[in-house]
């Protein structure tokens, strides 16, 4: 299949979901009044347009015909975590220790169908996991937005409009198959579901049966939803035994030469005259074949040299941040290491907070009595909203951003 299926635009479907920022942090921005004469007459267009032409008219009946537009989709277009977010929070809080140990648990428990998968696809197992808990939090959270109406709407209103025709009809399509139950059928706001977070489209050409139960089911079947995976990078380039890649030392006092260019790749003996290092300083090795540069915060911050196997897990989501975080989950669940950070620190004075930290912040601003609902780790708009008050109290920029600074002072006091 072609790279990059998904625009930039489509990837915030997906890692919304796994950072958990959804309707939560825009529960302050007002959805648009949309009429439901509008919108139904818009079904009414669509039923007669050549991408439906699939779906049967019972199918239509069933369940196109009575649906009710959802407007607070609609603000959630135009917020993409992974592009708008420092590289540092992003993957702070998607790469924790909690989900290395978490990652560890479930590859020890589900170890025999990831090597039956690897032996089908020729995708290590640790890649796959990787994936999932990027994902999904290893299937704890797949959303609860009924696909339907977030599909049909975004179909009707807001921009992209043609892109999500063609997922709405292909997630009818996919009822009418009978994959999935009507109840069950729900995802991210921007129609992603399953334990793997597929869009409808990307189901219908590369989830597969791997239960044998003669069903395709992202959702209850986790050896499906893993082999499906295990499918999509395949079906996008990945090489067996390559690795994504790895963290390089480029040299002192030369950084500012280089500049970020995955997809430029050169071999490592190109790498190795230009005085890129492993990151212990010594030699690198031919085990990457072929790589570029990628840098995701400048050349004053972590550096990667990363394979044709990095841009399959970029594929999924093409957004540079969410690949890295997969990659560094995979290495981290296949080595059991604890250290989550990578050996050269981000360029700023502020790094970002895992979950558990995060968790720590909202219990200090709930005992000083701000209300922000349950503590979820998930830094939505109301805990941002009490993290402005505490940073004015004391005399700090009031962002509203929940890092490493706001820890030590809220401790601290
Ligand atoms: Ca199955």
């Amino acid at each position: 299949m072609q790279k990059n299926i998904f625009t930039p635009f489509v990837s915030a479907t997906l890692c919304t979901l796994a950072l958990g920022i959804g309707t939560a942090a825009h529960a302050q921005k007002t959805p648009p009044v949309l009429s439901q004469a509008k919108f139904e007459q818009c079904l009414h267009n669509l039923r007669a347009h050549k991408r439906f032409r699939a779906v049967r008219h019972a199918t239509w009946q069933q369940y196109a015909n009575q649906i009710q537009a959802d407007a607070t989709v609609l603000p959630l277009l135009n917020y993409q975590p992974e592009f708008t977010k420092p590289v540092w929070d992003y993957i702070a809080m998607l790469v924790d220790e909690e989900r290395v140990q978490d990652g560890r648990a479930a590859y020890q428990k589900w170890l025999p169908t990831l090597r039956k998968i690897q032996a089908r696809y020729g995708v290590e197992p640790a890649v796959v996991m990787g994936v999932w808990g990027v994902e999904s939090n290893f299937g704890r959270i797949t959303g609860g937005r009924p696909l339907l109406q977030s599909l049909s709407t975004l179909s009707c209103f807001g921009r992209r409009q043609s892109y999500f025709r063609g997922e709405f009809a292909s997630a009818l399509r996919i009822l009418q198959e009978g994959s999935v139950s009507p109840e069950q059928f729900k995802g991210s706001w921007a129609g992603a579901f399953g334990q793997t977070q597929f869009m409808p489209s990307t189901f219908l050409r590369l989830a597969v049966d791997f239960d044998g139960d003669g069903k395709r089911d992202l959702i209850n079947s986790i050896p499906d939803a893993l082999a499906s995976t295990a499918n999509f990078l395949k079906r996008a380039g990945y090489i067996t035994g390559r690795p994504w890649g790895q963290e390089v030392r480029l040299p002192c006092g030369r950084k500012n030469q280089f500049v970020s260019s995955r997809k430029n790749k050169r071999s490592i003996s190109y790498w190795r005259e230009r005085g890129i290092t492993d990151v212990h300083g010594n030699p690198l090795s031919n085990k990457l074949v072929s790589a570029g540069l990628l840098l995701p915060a400048g050349s004053n911050g972590p550096a990667f040299l990363v394979t044709k196997n990095f841009d399959t897990l970029y594929s999924y989501n093409a957004s540079e941040n969410y690949a890295l975080a997969i990659a560094q989950l995979s290495n981290l669940v296949d080595n059991h290491n604890p250290n989550v950070d990578f050996v050269t620190p981000w360029p700023t004075d502020d790094p970002g907070l895992s979950r558990a930290e995060n968790r720590e912040v909202q219990t200090i601003l709930l005992s000083r009595g701000y209300d922000i609902g349950k503590v979820d780790g998930l830094i939505g708009s109301k805990t941002r909203a009490a993290i402005r008050a505490e940073q004015e109290k004391y005399h700090m920029r009031a962002t509203g951003r929940a890092g490493q600074k706001l820890l030590r002072v809220l401790r601290a006091n």
